[in-house]
């Protein structure tokens, strides 16, 4: 299984428009955010974990020539806003395109892009298969995926947990059964946004309370604020198994 960080940004991405702190200018590239999203490839599938407004421009980077199914966290428009490039996969692949949600989410999509769902479709919209989600295990196109229930100040937001790896994004809290789900995960990644608490995102401290506890092998940080700081400066701050994600980043597994 091969999963890449798309994107490792917070919902404005770094740099933030018309900021000029030296995060926002630094000339590292590991300093440049897209919004949060992730692929992979796992048992000859590709697949996608939300499609923020960056989407288009990062399956050109990654030269994501196929896209077997989306699956969604949550419906905030920083994970969401892209769903519109898909468009390219329905003319490339000849089908629509599977869309994995829980139901409030799909109907948020629904509201968001309603033209998409209209019953008069203009032609060249995408093209999607709905498939509601619950706190069950599921398949996608025969992968199998386990979510894990996470609070997002009070949105319930889905983590998801396939093989030996997990990916919990927009989180800020999450129970003690839904952790009994992530242990033993080889891999963990994991949003932490800033170093001031949040009320709806971990702190960077609050994440790595929360891997320590966790154990896994290694671990990556998301969803990464300029306030955060700069990446090699924030790096060898933390323990050896949690590294800072960036955009591009393989892990294979
Ligand atoms: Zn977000
Ligand atoms: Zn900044
Ligand atoms: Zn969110």
């Amino acid at each position: 299984m091969r999963v890449t960080l798309l994107g490792t940004g917070t919902s404005q991405g770094v740099p933030v428009i018309g900021c000029t702190c030296e995060v926002c200018r630094s000339v590292d590239y590991r300093d440049k955010r897209l919004r949060v999203s992730v692929h992979l490839q796992v048992g000859g599938k590709s697949i996608i974990i939300d499609t923020g407004p960056d989407f288009r421009q990062q399956v050109l980077r990654e030269r994501i020539k196929t896209l077997d199914a989306l699956v969604f966290t949550h419906e905030h428009k920083d994970h969401t806003a892209g769903l519109d490039d898909i468009r390219a996969y329905n003319f490339s692949q000849h089908k629509d395109m599977p869309i994995y949600a829980e139901e409030r989410v799909l109907g948020q999509l629904k509201k968001e892009f309603a033209y998409i769902f209209s019953d008069y479709k203009y032609p060249g919209i995408p093209k999607v298969q709905l498939h509601p989600i619950d706190n069950q295990p599921f398949e996608v196109e025969g992968v199998p995926f386990i979510p894990i229930r996470v609070m997002h100040y009070k949105l319930p937001v889905y983590g998801y947990r396939v093989g030996d790896f997990t990916y919990i994004t927009d989180a800020n809290y999450i129970s003690e059964e839904e952790k009994e789900k992530v242990r033993g995960s080889k891999v963990i990644v994991l949003n932490a946004l800033r170093q001031e608490p949040h009320i709806s995102h971990f702190s960077l401290q609050e994440a790595i309370n929360l891997l320590e506890e966790l154990q896994p092998e290694k671990a990556y940080l998301t969803h990464i604020s300029h306030l955060l700081g700069q990446h090699r400066e924030v790096e060898p701050q933390l323990p050896d198994f949690i590294r800072l994600g960036y955009d591009g980043l393989q892990i294979d597994l």
